[in-house]
């Protein structure tokens, strides 16, 4: 894999505090993710929004508001592990689809991509843009927009089961597993508009385990991990 999309959820950040950031498990993040950009692995990142707010945690206030707040909750987060990243020792930039005053780059593929080609990681901050979507959405979205090779979804759970493994100890991890599938029976593995963009651009996935030892590297040297989601 020369090019990828890595999404982290937010709460992938907050690590046993389940909310805000934990900043041991940022660095452990950045260590891995250097690891493969020292190999040449171009990275563009996605954050979610969930250690700080969704969309759907209020029911009484506007929801294009409560999204609005959402989105800039993935800010937030980009800007942390953009400069957690720095401190060891890479090169970042954050864009986002709207102007942040000179916080963030307002997005561009064509200046994403001659970032990727330097050798910088790319933060994709503040989602789609819009409300109603997630940043499942924008994973997609931006992985299919920078071609990327293929997206990295690091999650709390080291792959795709057929039943929910906290609830049932027999739940069977699947190994691969077709986008078409999730889409059909509405697996909701990603988002369903979101599996659809990526079905219809045939742009494949591989979710995996974030806790796992050495799990991004892992993913992009080819070795057997967590759940690949074929396209064909
Ligand atoms: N969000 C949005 N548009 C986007 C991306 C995110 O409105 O394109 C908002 C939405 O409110 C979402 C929140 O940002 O709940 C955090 O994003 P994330 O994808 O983590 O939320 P989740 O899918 O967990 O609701």
């Amino acid at each position: 894999m020369n090019r990828v999309l890595l999404k982290l959820s937010g709460e992938a950040l907050a690590g046993d505090k389940k909310t805000g950031f934990d900043e041991d498990t940022c660095v452990t993040v950045a260590k891995q993710v250097k690891t493969i950009v020292d190999k040449g692995v171009q990275v563009a990142i996605v954050i979610g929004g969930g250690n700080f707010w969704r969309g759907r945690t209020s029911n009484k206030i506007d929801r294009t508001k409560a999204d609005g707040i959402g989105m800039m909750a993935t800010i937030m987060n980009c800007m942390y592990v953009s400069e957690i990243f720095r401190t060891e020792g890479m090169d970042t930039n954050v864009y986002t689809p709207f102007a942040c005053g000179t916080w963030t780059k307002l997005f561009s593929k064509d200046e994403a991509v001659a970032d990727l080609n330097a050798g910088k990681v790319v933060f994709f901050a503040g989602g789609t843009g819009h409300p109603y979507f997630s940043t499942d959405m924008t994973m997609v979205l931006r992985a299919i927009e920078i071609e990327a090779d293929c997206i990295l979804g690091a999650k709390a759970i080291d792959g795709v089961y057929d039943s929910d493994p906290a609830v049932n100890p027999d739940a069977k991890k699947y190994d691969e597993l077709s986008i078409s599938k999730i889409v059909d029976d509405r697996l909701g593995v990603i988002d369903l508009a979101a599996s659809v963009l990526a079905m219809e651009n045939k742009m494949p996935m591989l979710l995996f385990g974030l806790n796992e030892e050495d799990s991004i590297n892992k993913a992009v040297s080819g070795e057997k991990i967590g759940t690949k989601i074929t396209v064909e």
